[in-house]
């Protein structure tokens, strides 16, 4: 069973697939190993640790895709500098393992049925406590929602925390989180140790403890309607919802220095939470970090991959951000990918069993299908 990670083209892409440490655990396990020359380079694992480790370097990405049972990768397969995409690089009937964003661009999702390729879907991986130490989304979210703070903080122009000086007190920073998901709890921890004074808002009434465990205080908006979908996600709400939601946030977003939006609802476009009106009447200086940015925004200002200033307010967009931090995100990507694999391997030969449910739902293609009703839905 040879299994393999690719290097990663997309030009944003920091991560790997593997560190070297758990290269070094499947090849143990009996596996082979390849790992494309300077797959590692761009988050500071060499080539030399990866042989180390036990792998093999293949120069060759041709070779590399093409004669692998497993493909291990970050970001959805990209279309190459020779127009082809590099699923037409997988032998048919091979395993990939990657982010693929099935709902957000399905045709990906199509492509890999053509081509016959077992597709498991990072992103799909179920959010239940079996699949934990699976959940991609949750590992990546953390360290989005931690870097948000760093970047806010690093463009406020003031302290976070309150200082008392020879030259005067200085007042905390108001730091308001829109979304207490697995990034917004991360960034309203993060947001305190910098000793900022933190609110928060979520439509999900069930992260009311969380918030405030943290320190923070929860902003409450009561809505008539169920807020909650399957999976514990947040459901789109109706119009008269997101017009109350949106008179009481903008008292909040208007007296906060910092405002880091995280809201997304699975498969469909962000929700817009904050509206150039607000942003008008937030203070000169403030700023805004959308983490939605790619997603279409939280902010109706929002730029993707920009920093704008509008109003005298810094507004932020960054794209793929733990890919910023390229080390720990390719490490806890690659626990998480390992821990997938311990799944789909028994005794050295691959086991896909869709009685599993982890498998069955994170497997959007299989022996030339779209097994998913929602990315086939998209693809419409
Ligand atoms: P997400 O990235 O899909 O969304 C981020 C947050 O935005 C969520 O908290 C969501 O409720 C919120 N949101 C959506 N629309 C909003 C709106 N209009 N206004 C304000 N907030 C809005 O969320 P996530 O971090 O991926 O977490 C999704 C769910 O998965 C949560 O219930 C979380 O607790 C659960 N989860 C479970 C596990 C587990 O059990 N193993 C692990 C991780 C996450």
């Amino acid at each position: 069973m040879r299994i393999a990670v690719a290097k990663e083209i997309e030009v944003c892409e920091r991560r790997v697939a593997l560190i070297p440490d758990t290269v070094a655990r499947l090849v143990k396990q009996g596996l082979e190993v390849w790992v494309e020359k300077g797959a590692g380079e761009r988050s500071f694992f060499s080539d030399t640790d990866y042989e180390a480790a036990g792998a093999t370097i293949i120069g060759d990405t041709a070779k590399l895709w093409g004669e692998t049972d497993i493909l291990l990768k970050v970001s959805p397969p990209q279309e190459r500098e020779d127009g082809r995409s590099e699923v037409d690089l997988l032998k048919e009937g091979a395993v990939l393992v990657s982010f693929l964003n099935p709902l957000g661009n399905p045709v990906v999702a199509e492509q890999l049925a053509n081509r016959k390729i077992t597709a498991l879907s990072m992103e799909m991986i179920p959010r239940t406590t079996r699949a934990q130490s699976m959940d991609a989304l949750s590992s990546q979210a953390s360290l989005a929602g931690y870097k948000a703070v760093l970047i806010a903080a690093a463009a406020l122009p003031k302290y976070f925390p309150m200082l008392t000086t020879a030259a005067g007190t200085i007042a905390p920073a108001k730091v308001f989180i829109m979304g207490a998901g697995v990034a917004g709890l991360q960034a309203i921890a993060t947001a305190r140790r910098l000793g900022a004074v933190v609110e928060a808002f979520d439509i999900r009434p069930a992260v009311k403890e969380e918030v405030q465990s943290l320190g923070a205080k929860f902003v409450e908006v009561k809505l008539d309607e169920e807020t909650v979908a399957a999976g514990g996600y947040a459901k789109e709400i109706s119009e008269a919802s997101k017009q109350r939601t949106q008179e009481v946030v903008a008292e909040h977003v208007k007296n906060s220095d910092v405002v880091i939006t995280t809201a997304q609802v699975p498969g469909r476009q962000a929700p817009r939470l904050v509206t150039e009106e607000m942003v008008a009447q937030m203070k000169p200086g403030s700023v805004i970090v959308d983490l939605a940015a790619d997603q279409g925004g939280n902010c109706a200002c929002t730029e993707p991959g920009k920093d704008i200033v509008w109003n005298g307010v810094t507004i932020i967009g960054p794209i793929n951000l733990p890919s910023s931090m390229p080390i720990h995100a390719s490490q806890l990507y690659a626990k998480n990918v390992t821990s997938l694999m311990q799944l789909l391997i028994k005794d050295k030969a691959l086991r896909v069993d869709f009685s599993d449910d982890i498998v069955d739902a994170a497997c959007v293609t299989h022996a030339g299908e779209i097994r998913n009703q929602r990315v086939r839905d998209a693809l419409q």
